[in-house]
This record gives C-alpha cells, sequence and structure tokens, in this order.
C-alpha cells in the first residue's frame, strides 16, 4: 500500500526524505508529499516519521 501523510500532524522535520529508497518524498509548503505515482510501497517512511504522521491507508 501507497502510505499516506496526515497533514496536520506533520512537522516538515524533512526524517522521512531520507528514509525513502527511491527518494519520492518532497517538501511541498512544509509538509511532506509523497510522489504516489513513483512510490515502491516498502514503508519505511511509516517507521521513520517521530510523529506518527505517516500510516498506511
Ligand atoms: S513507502 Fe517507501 S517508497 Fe513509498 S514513499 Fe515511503 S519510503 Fe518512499
Ligand atoms: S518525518 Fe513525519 S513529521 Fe517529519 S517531515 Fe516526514 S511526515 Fe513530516
Amino acid at each position: 500500500m501507497i502510505p499516506k501523510i496526515k497533514l496536520d500532524e506533520c512537522t516538515g522535520c524533512e526524517d522521512c526524505l531520507e528514509s525513502c529508497p527511491p527518494e519520492v518524498i518532497s517538501m511541498v509548503n512544509g509538509k511532506a508529499k509523497i510522489e504516489e505515482a513513483l512510490c515502491e510501497e516498502c514503508g519505511a517512511c511509516v517507521d521513520e516519521c517521530p510523529e506518527g504522521a505517516i500510516y498506511l491507508p
């Protein structure tokens, strides 16, 4: 599954950017955004977020 991001819980720390092997997470207006078409569904970003803002739907 492609993870989702709870924007109201994202603090913009950018930790998830480096956790993503194909580097498909970027910052948009201070919040993380996954380029869903390029996500490899590895789940690494879900475990990385210290805020629990990335989840599997
Ligand atoms: S699931 Fe994996 S490939 Fe997809 S955004 Fe998260 S870290 Fe990147
Ligand atoms: S790791 Fe979590 S809090 Fe930090 S930028 Fe990514 S989604 Fe936002």
